[in-house]
């Protein structure tokens, strides 16, 4: 064999790695290690300390290491099993290692080796003792614990049933100085400078084997720079790719027309709104597709914005599509456009699953045929039956809660329409980076005239009765109210009887001179739309609801409400709820009711309390609750990252985000030579989605 050549290479299959049989092979490919230099990519998620002791010395509840010889081995047979124990002296003194339920261990170890064993130290029968210690076999004359030596630190790797955390580790270990010396460096030494970063090589070395705790952070953080700057690559790339190649028919935008489309409002646009307007409409009279996200509070507007977008398509004569993630809400939708629409010859009609065969025949023939402008609807308007005939924009409210699938489907339904995403989820800018970093922002910072702050109080259990009889005397006053019953899972059976017993208490005996509704997400929709009718027609003075009222609801006259057991809602969510009350002049009342007196929740629903401003309330939620559950549980397109932390490394995507852009305005298809290992790790890390990008 010739010497300098590396006995595997990274790129190699893991099945030839030494050691690596079939089986195990399998074992690794399901925690995605495929190629042998996945293992350098295949973190410990923390370290164990190891510290060299003496065995007078051992400390219980540490982990230690300890030099000596066997001098004896027991199995007993206990109700879990064979455990074994042995008794291990050194120069110092003598203790005992037990292992539970592991009868090979007899065969491993016999009287008059000498062994350094590591475990967790506890205290048994007034003497130490090694729990289920690893053991290594010594030669006979090895030298006793030297206690000035360094700490070592073992990694604990993310392990499955079929294949522990030792077993990576070891295979890991073993090969890391052949692979380390196959890692190449990404950037110029200036630019590490710059970023104050340390080498690529060093930060995979400490990783799996640091010599000191310091070590860890500078080189996790390396680490997640290179994921956060490939992420970022990726995302402007596809960008750049989708603005250089796709075509959009433009729109075209006259003041008579922009006079006739404010005509329609009520009321005249906030700044605010007039903004996001000629962004919007900006990006419409372009040949490239638009591609925005309006995001703004609950309540800013952006309905209004998006209504206006659409009829500038229709006065071109392009359809409209407005895809809401929820009946309910494609149903508020397709509401409140009528309204504004009212006695205009624009047609628009909605599109939602379990419409009569006819009447959903006859609404498909219009959306072929050209006859419908503008169709709200929920994911109904993806299916593969829905053909537009001229679809030059579409509207997606409160993406997150697509698939990734589903978004990508309602775009190819025209050529390449217009894009417009709406969310009242503020989504923190971090966040935004990542999930929609190819999407231009438009932000409405501004509430429409007159609305007042809604005050917000948590109630625990004392104060509850006290709670009711505010809201009944609201109710005296003619004003209406809300009470939101926690239904996590609206197929939930168990959870929907809960409901509608707390429904029935409430009207029996906290609301009894009241006409009290209920409203949940498994009614059918004609039974909704005439309990949402008698709400809004003031028939009705309680609604007594599940999440299905978070987003689009509009009563004015609604000005309480209580939300039970607030503790099982993120922030945000019940920051939306509460979006729905002060809408009108009055003052809005939201009580957030806790079944406890736990301070922590209280200190997290206090957020709540203390600001209105739906960003600081994301990020906080962001920060205590993760990036997965704030967005929900749907594929959010949420990358995949594996050191990088959108929590604490904000400033970190940022210096990636702008190192991207530099990189890629000066070497859009990274061929320089300087840049052929970032071009390789990109393509291999996201080589699906920039399919574009010829390889090579
Ligand atoms: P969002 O979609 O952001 O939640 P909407 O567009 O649904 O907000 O508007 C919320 C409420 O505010 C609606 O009742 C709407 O009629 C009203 N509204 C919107 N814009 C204005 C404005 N510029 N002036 C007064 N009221 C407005
Ligand atoms: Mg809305």
């Amino acid at each position: 064999m010739n010497p300098d050549r590396p006995a595997f290479r990274l790129t190699d299959d893991i099945q030839y790695l030494r050691g690596v049989g079939p089986k195990r092979a399998i074992d690794l490919r399901k925690l995605g290690i495929g190629a042998i230099g996945d293992l350098l990519e295949y973190f410990p998620s923390r370290h164990e300390r190891q510290e060299s002791r003496t065995i007078e010395n051992l400390d219980e509840g540490t982990t230690a290491t300890v030099v000596g010889r066997i001098t004896s081995v027991r199995r007993q047979r206990g109700r879990r099993g064979i455990s074994v124990s042995a008794t291990l002296v050194d120069n110092t003194g003598r203790c005992s290692l037990y292992w539970f339920n592991a009868s090979w261990m007899s065969d491993r170890i016999h009287q008059g080796m000498t062994v350094r064993a590591t475990g967790k130290v506890r205290e048994y029968r007034e003497s130490p003792q090694l729990v289920n210690p690893k053991i290594t076999t010594l030669d006979d004359d090895a030298a006793p614990v030297d206690e000035s030596e360094p700490d070592r630190f073992e990694g604990v790797y993310p392990a499955t049933a079929a294949i522990s955390s030792q077993a990576i580790s070891k295979l890991i270990t073993t090969n890391l100085d052949t692979m380390l010396e196959q890692v190449e460096e990404w950037y110029p030494s200036e630019h590490l400078q710059t970023r104050k970063l340390p080498p690529r090589r060093w930060a995979l070395d400490v990783m799996h084997r640091p010599t000191n705790e310091r070590d860890v952070e500078p080189a996790r953080r390396r680490l997640a720079y290179d994921e956060l700057l490939l992420m970022q690559l990726a995302t402007l790339l596809v960008r750049h790719h989708r603005r250089q190649n796709m075509t959009a028919r433009p729109l075209n935008l006259t003041e008579e027309i922009d006079l006739r489309i404010r005509r329609r409002f009520p009321f005249s646009l906030t700044q605010a709104q007039d903004r996001a307007v000629s962004e919007v409409v900006d990006d419409l009279t372009q040949t490239r597709p638009m591609n925005r996200m309006l995001q703004g509070d609950v309540g800013c507007g952006k309905t209004v914005v998006a209504l206006y977008a659409a009829l500038v398509a229709v006065a071109n004569k392009a359809q409209v599509a407005i895809m809401a993630p929820t009946e309910l809400l494609a149903e508020q939708h397709a509401h409140s456009i009528a309204r504004y629409l009212a006695k205009s010859r624009v047609k628009h009609d909605l599109l939602v699953g379990g419409l009569r065969a006819t009447d959903r025949r006859n609404l498909l023939e219009g959306i072929e045929t050209g006859a419908l402008d503008i169709v709200v609807g929920t994911h109904a308007l993806i299916q593969n039956d829905v053909r537009f005939s001229r679809l030059g924009l579409v509207v997606v409210d409160e993406q997150h809660r697509f698939g990734v699938r589903q978004r990508a489907m309602i775009r190819s339904k025209g050529p390449a329409p217009h894009y417009l995403v709406m969310t009242a989820t503020p989504i923190p800018r971090t966040l935004a980076m990542t999930v929609f970093g190819d999407l231009d922002v438009t932000t409405i910072d501004e509430l429409p005239p007159g609305r007042s702050r809604v005050q917000t109080q948590v109630i625990g259990p004392a104060e509850q009765e006290e709670t009711w009889r505010f809201v009944r005397q609201r109710l005296e006053q003619g004003e209406q109210a809300y009470v939101v019953y926690p239904i996590i899972d609206e197929s939930d059976k168990l959870e929907l009887r809960a409901a509608t017993t707390e429904f029935q208490r409430l009207s029996e005996a906290v609301f009894p001179v009241h006409q009290v509704g209920l409203l949940h997400g498994r009614m059918k929709r004609d039974e909704r739309e005439a309990v949402m009718r008698d709400f809004v027609a003031g028939e009705l003075d309680v609604l007594v609801a599940t999440t299905v009222i978070e987003v689009g609801i509009d009563v004015p006259n609604a000005t309480c409400m209580v939300v039970e057991n607030a503790e099982r809602y993120g922030l945000s969510q019940l920051h939306q709820l509460r979006g729905r009350i002060g809408r009108g002049r009055r003052q809005g009342f939201c009580f957030l009711m806790t079944g406890s007196d736990n301070a922590t929740n209280n200190e997290r629903l206090g957020v709540l309390a203390s600001t209105t401003d739906g960003f600081k309330i994301a990020e906080e939620d962001l920060r205590l609750r993760g990036p997965g559950e704030m967005l929900g549980t749907r594929q959010h397109g949420l990358p995949e990252l594996r050191v990088a932390d959108l929590i604490q490394d904000g400033e970190l995507l940022r210096f990636a985000q702008r190192d991207a852009g530099d990189l890629i305005r000066k070497d859009t298809q990274l061929r320089r030579p300087e840049h052929r290992m970032l071009r390789h790790m990109l393509m291999a890390k996201h080589g699906q989605t920039l399919k574009f990008l010829d390889v090579g």
